[in-house]
Formats: structure tokens, C-alpha cells, sequence
């Protein structure tokens, strides 16, 4: 074979994307015999495959996600495994707790998938690990220029200065958050010396596998006389409240007005723009696929700055943030 003929190694199927090579999908939306597994949000971990390959840390949370009799297989991060005739190896994403990007290497051609990821600091998930290869496939849910992140002790600091304001008005504070990722993130975060917290059972039931991985998570607490509630967005709470957002979406604006919240905290698990800028230059990739989120202005920048850039549909809607 002409080594000039480039052997795709992925391409986008009705159930997801399909390695050729090695006969697996990863992050399929539809159940299959075999998935690779980038991290266990809903929108990129379906239930009801035959097996599933996953990096160890986020293990028991895939296995929450889809069913305590899930065949989960699960690797350490940088570990190199034969499947088919692809060498596959997952490595940090830095956006939840044992998130990963899929290495896969064949015939002299390496490809990413980033899965979703951020490049910020977030002390409950292992930092994203830069790689080189010919094609990268990243995430652009905020792929936009109008993103860019405070630093998360900036967000940390004004949710602090929000609590204390609450305690002084008498009201318990109510912070909602995406309860895997950004709930843990934010309750390893807060200054338990303020007062009291309780964090909501669906939250609890991640955040006992994040303590499992050693990371460390402060207690849920007892609900009754708790100053601060970390909760999923929607949970109502009787009593004097003030509620607010924690998300990367908190940056539109109108968006704490649309959803009659109080306040609003720009924290995200996501790359904002000039982290996917920079991560996807990291990668000296020749060809970029952006899958979900706004591609239309990524793939633009990337193709206006000599990249060959490529729009892939996706069903990543998993609401996170
Ligand atoms: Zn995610
Ligand atoms: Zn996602």
C-alpha cells in the first residue's frame, strides 16, 4: 500500500463514532458491542452496550450512569491496549473526574478524541494531557469568542461574598449545579468554615465515587439547618432563599433573568475559546473535526488560520456545563 494513502481511522456511523481498525465506537448514543468510553455524562455514555473500556478513576461513575451490571472494563490512563489492529491508549481531559481522550493509532496514523475538556485547574480530576497526532477530534460547546472564564478562585471568592450576604439577610443560599463534574468541583471548592452545607442525594451519589478516587469531597451533612445547598437546577426549597447558577452558560447574558435566578456564577468544565484555540494548536494536528456545541465559528477561525477543518454532526446534549 502507497504510504501517501491515509486510512481514515474513525468515521461517523448512525450509532456514533466508529473505528474501522478496531471494530469500537466511542461515546455511541445507541448501544453496541463495544464502546469506548470518554466520561460518564449521559450525552457521551449511553447504557445497554456489550462491553465498555473506560479510564479507571471515572469507572463506578459509568457504571451509575448505566447499570450496576455493566460490562466495564477499565484501563489506566496512558496505558496502551491492542484492539483489532488499533493501538488505543486514553489519556486526562481535565473536565470530570476520570474524563479522557482517546489516542488510537494505526498504520502510522494517530487520531484524538477529546471527548469533552477544559484546560483550567480543577483539583477533583487529573489536569488534560496535551497530544500530538494527524487528526484531532475536540468539543466546542463554547466555541465562541465571547467565552472566556474567570479564574475559579474569582468565581469561587463572589460565591463566597454571595453566601455571606445571604447569611446576613437570613436566607439559605441555594447553589445549583450539574450534579457529576460541577457539583464536586464547587463543594471541594467552597470554605466550610462559613457555615453549614448540605448536598443534594443526587449528588452525594457521585460524590462518594469521586472520595472513593481519594479526591476529597466534604461531607454531605444534615439538610436541617444547612446555610448553603449544592442541588440540580430545578430543586425547590421552602423557606427565605437566594437561589443561583453555577455555569459556563452564565455568561449570556439574560440567561439568570430567563431562569429567574438571583445570581449567576461563570464556572465551566469546558474549554472557553482560547483554551480550544490553544489545545487544538498543541496537538499540530493537520485536520480538526469539531463535534458539538457552536463548530460553525470554530471551524471558520480554524479554516481562516490554515487548518483543514471539518463540521461532524454529534448528539452531545447533555445539558452540563
Ligand atoms: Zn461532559
Ligand atoms: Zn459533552
Amino acid at each position: 500500500m502507497a504510504d501517501n494513502v491515509c486510512v481514515p481511522l474513525l468515521e461517523v456511523r448512525p450509532e456514533g463514532l466508529y473505528c474501522p481498525a478496531g471494530d469500537f465506537f466511542i461515546d455511541p448514543w445507541q448501544p453496541v458491542d463495544r464502546a469506548v468510553i470518554t466520561h460518564a455524562h449521559s450525552d457521551h455514555a449511553c447504557p445497554g452496550s456489550k462491553s465498555y473500556l473506560t479510564a479507571a478513576p471515572g469507572a463506578a461513575l459509568l457504571r451509575a450512569r448505566t447499570d450496576p451490571d455493566a460490562p466495564i472494563e477499565s484501563v489506566a490512563y496512558g496505558e496502551r491496549r491492542t484492539i483489532g489492529d488499533a493501538a488505543v491508549s486514553l489519556h486526562p481531559a481535565g473536565h470530570i473526574l476520570g474524563s479522557a481522550q482517546i489516542r488510537i493509532e494505526h498504520a502510522g496514523e494517530v487520531w484524538v478524541v477529546s471527548g469533552d475538556y477544559k484546560l483550567a485547574p480543577d483539583p477533583t480530576c487529573e489536569p488534560f494531557e496535551p497530544l500530538r497526532c494527524h487528526t484531532f477530534i475536540t468539543e466546542s460547546t463554547f466555541g465562541l469568542p465571547i467565552f472566556r472564564w474567570p479564574r475559579e478562585t474569582d468565581a469561587v471568592a463572589a460565591i463566597h461574598a454571595w453566601w455571606r450576604a445571604n447569611i446576613d439577610a437570613k436566607k439559605t443560599s441555594v447553589l445549583y449545579a450539574y450534579p457529576l463534574g460541577k457539583a464536586q468541583r464547587v463543594l471541594a471548592a467552597l470554605d466550610l468554615s462559613i457555615a453549614p452545607i448540605w448536598a443534594h442525594d443526587s449528588v452525594e451519589r457521585y460524590s462518594a465515587a469521586y472520595r472513593e478516587q481519594g479526591i476529597a469531597i466534604p461531607p454531605q451533612g444534615p439538610r436541617e439547618g444547612a446555610s448553603l445547598i449544592v442541588a440540580p437546577p430545578g430543586y425547590e426549597h421552602r423557606g427565605r432563599v437566594s437561589t443561583a447558577l453555577v455555569s459556563g452558560w452564565m455568561r449570556i447574558r439574560g440567561t439568570r433573568r430567563r431562569r429567574s435566578l438571583d445570581r449567576g456564577f461563570v464556572l465551566s468544565d469546558h474549554a472557553d475559546w482560547p483554551e480550544l484555540l490553544r489545545a487544538i494548536d498543541a496537538t499540530n494536528a493537520e485536520t480538526v473535526w469539531v463535534t458539538h456545541g457552536f463548530r460553525a465559528p470554530l471551524v471558520r477561525w480554524l479554516q481562516e488560520h490554515g487548518r483543514n477543518a471539518v463540521m461532524v454532526e454529534g448528539h452531545y446534549e447533555g445539558g452540563e456545563s
